[in-house]
């Protein structure tokens, strides 16, 4: 209960909320323009939308980013592949 009214609250600052994910499209850096690649480590905005290379959200102190579930869901796939292989 109590988390669903602080989600209904959140609603703007999440859509404006950075996010790291996997590149699931080509695309390019909104700012340097250097081409997202699929599978590569990407940031993103909903409210936008914004599509950033890890390099320039780490260069703006503006862009406070965090990981999203599916990108850490990812990670851990990733990790036991490698460990697997
Ligand atoms: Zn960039």
């Amino acid at each position: 209960m109590a988390i669903a009214t602080t989600k209904r609250q959140n609603v703007v600052v999440m859509r404006s909320r950075y996010y790291l994910t996997t590149v699931k499209r080509v695309c390019r850096c909104s700012s340097c323009g250097a081409k997202l690649r699929l599978g590569d480590d990407m940031v993103f905005r909903k409210d936008g939308p914004v599509t950033l290379c890890v390099r320039c959200a780490e260069a703006d102190p503006l862009i406070d980013y965090r990981p999203s579930l599916r990108w850490e869901k990812e990670q851990r796939r990733r990790r036991q592949g490698r460990m697997a292989a």
